[in-house]
């Protein structure tokens, strides 16, 4: 054990929160409080861990619940896929696992609604395996202690933190530590404000010695999502189809697809695809990392009347040769079943 390790774990016995599960090595109670205090805070998850636990103390009571008994007694956390998922993994862990929690990192991420965070949790705390918990305290502790300045939100650190994370690990007892890196961060080297004054860790300290405490950790602005309304004219003629290449400097340049049009907003686009419930239709969804389209394909017979210049006449029999978005090949996938 490191200095610094000890440090922690000795302000973590004198000022730890008393909270119920912190006295168990029991995974079904441990798993529970983690989902119950997935996007809650403390205060508001410990009556629904309290309740739970009464309500259904071992893990075939909660398998034989009800659905319908389970979402009643969550109500009021909201994110119910939480609950259903709850639900879900019980009877799993009964008919699988004869009721048997699984007791490795590897086989526990194998259960529904259980992440690499409650993973790792379930796996150090119940079954002293020696890996490290990752919350948002530990990642913004870390930060500061090694004043890191790789983003925090990029999913491609996540593998850098939790390399740095296992070395730091205290390998005789990973579970009191990972729960003293997360209690550390959520009382002591809290987000705005931390304690350093009387921080243990001053000395060994790389931000606050850099004077970088502030901008640790650091989290790149998230992009704002676009929201875009298009529709796509499918016109056909005498087994031809009319086609289009984006040259826009813009999302799919050089890819192929119908001619379109955008609406500065859903309310005209819907207003210009009402003109045409005459014509099969068919709306899409798709999300693209920055952007959220809206996409309604209308399918017109008769082509008089329109014109769009940039766009070619191809066999439709030879469309699957152009390089096509996956919005295109969405619709064509289902036109064609
Ligand atoms: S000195 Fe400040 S920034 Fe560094 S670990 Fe302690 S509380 Fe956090």
């Amino acid at each position: 054990m490191t200095r610094l390790n000890f440090e922690i774990l000795h302000w973590y016995e004198i000022n730890k929160r008393n909270l119920p599960w912190r006295n168990t090595k029991n995974p079904y109670f441990v798993w529970l409080s983690e989902i119950i205090l997935q996007q809650t805070r403390v205060d508001q998850g410990l009556p629904y861990y309290e309740k739970f636990i009464a309500q259904y103390p071992t893990i075939f009571d909660l398998a034989k619940a009800s659905e319908k008994n389970i979402l009643k007694d969550w109500q009021g956390l909201g994110y119910y896929s939480r609950a259903r998922n709850l639900h879900y993994t019980a009877k799993k862990i009964v008919q699988s696992y004869h009721g048997i929690f699984p007791s490795t990192f590897d086989e526990i991420l194998l259960l529904k609604g259980i992440g690499r965070y409650t993973a790792a949790a379930i796996a150090s705390f119940c079954f002293d395996e020696q890996i490290a918990v990752l919350d948002g305290n530990v990642y913004r502790l870390l930060s500061r202690i090694f004043d890191i300045d790789l983003p925090v939100n990029v999913s491609k650190n996540q593998v850098e933190f939790e390399k740095i994370a296992n070395e730091f690990l205290d390998k005789t007892n990973p579970g009191n530590f990972n729960q003293a890196m997360m209690e550390f961060g959520a009382l002591q080297c809290k987000p705005v404000s931390p304690n350093c004054s009387s921080c243990p860790l001053r000395i060994y300290c790389l931000s606050y010695k850099n004077e970088t405490v502030a901008f640790r950790p650091v989290k790149l602005k998230k992009q704002k999502i676009r929201k875009r309304f298009f529709i796509y004219w499918v016109l056909e003629k005498d087994g031809n189809v009319l086609l289009r290449r984006r040259l826009e400097n813009d999302i799919w340049k050089m890819l192929y697809e119908f001619p379109s049009s955008e609406f500065p907003n859903q309310k005209e686009q819907e207003n210009f695809v009402s003109r045409f419930l005459q014509f099969p239709q068919k709306t899409f969804k798709h999300i693209l990392s920055h952007q959220h389209i809206t996409a309604t394909f209308i399918a017109i017979e008769d082509v008089s009347g329109f014109s769009f210049p940039d766009s070619d006449w191809i066999a439709s029999e030879s469309i699957s040769d152009f390089p096509m978005h996956r919005l295109m090949t969405r619709y064509l996938e289902q036109r064609n079943h």
